[in-house]
């Protein structure tokens, strides 16, 4: 089954208001490329005071606009957190699920995840779930076993290939420059795939599964080359548009 390619771009904690100069320039760079990117999803999450914003200058382009976190309330006392609906109402089409930064900074559990999981369906947002071992678990022997079980702990009920990603991103290879090796991405993308199929059956098939950690443009080639692999989640080198254009033009050549 033919997937089209993902590429999300996760600004973290980055990016003042003059960043929003960087939307303009991949907006502008995806209007130059035309049908040449067509076929990839290009997602940008800036931090959430650029998100109104972000989604204006976004708005009729192919880029969408995502957030990063959000609450698994709708609304309510919960000072200093967004709810999936807030996101939606900013212009916002998807949302980022227990990244590694989260489960650390914020001790989300993966059943936390879930709920959250659930609450960007509810609000009719796309989940970018996040999964990923730390090196000692990959040193242990034990990459597969902890996302398996991450997987099965933080996907609710109801993923479909147009609600839901999933995003294998190992936390020693975010920010690091480390990248594990093309067949250690393949065997936990493929462990994924098998894992999803056992949870949803056929629309398995169509759900993306995203590598993420240190893709830059000198190795996204390679990486979209490897099985199982529909994109990518973008950190550093999303702050810089030709950077992140370049890993799209990637994406673009590899799933023509
Ligand atoms: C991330 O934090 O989601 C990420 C993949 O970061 P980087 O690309 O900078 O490793």
């Amino acid at each position: 089954m033919a997937r089209r390619a993902m590429v999300a771009g996760n600004w973290k904690m980055n990016g003042k208001r003059q960043a929003q100069g960087v939307i303009e320039q991949v907006v502008a760079g995806l209007a130059d490329r035309g049908e040449k990117a067509a076929g990839v999803d290009c997602i940008l999450c800036p931090p959430s005071t650029l998100l109104a914003g972000a989604a204006e200058r976004a708005a009729g382009s192919p880029l969408t606009i995502g957030g990063q976190d959000a609450h698994a309330e709708p609304s309510g006392a919960h000072t200093g957190d967004i709810s999936a609906e807030m996101l939606a109402d900013a212009g916002a089409q998807c949302v980022i699920l227990g990244h590694s930064e989260r489960r650390a900074d914020h001790g989300e559990t993966d059943a936390y995840i879930s709920a959250k999981v659930a609450a960007a369906w509810r609000a009719g947002l796309t989940a970018i779930l996040c999964l990923g071992e730390t090196e000692a678990q990959r040193d242990d022997g034990d990459a597969v076993e902890t996302v398996l079980a991450q997987l099965d702990n933080s996907l609710p009920e109801g993923g479909t290939g147009a609600n839901l990603a999933v995003a294998y991103e190992p936390i020693w290879a975010i920010g690091t420059g480390r990248t594990p090796l093309l067949h250690e991405i393949s065997e936990i993308h493929s462990a994924l795939r098998d894992a999803l199929i056992a949870r949803i059956g056929s629309e398995a098939g169509n759900v993306r599964l995203l590598y993420g950690g240190s893709v830059k443009p000198s190795n996204a080639a390679e990486i979209f080359a490897a099985d199982n692999v529909d994109g990518a989640l973008v950190g550093g080198a999303s702050l810089k548009a030709e950077d992140f254009l370049a890993i799209i033009d990637a994406a673009a050549a590899t799933h023509a």
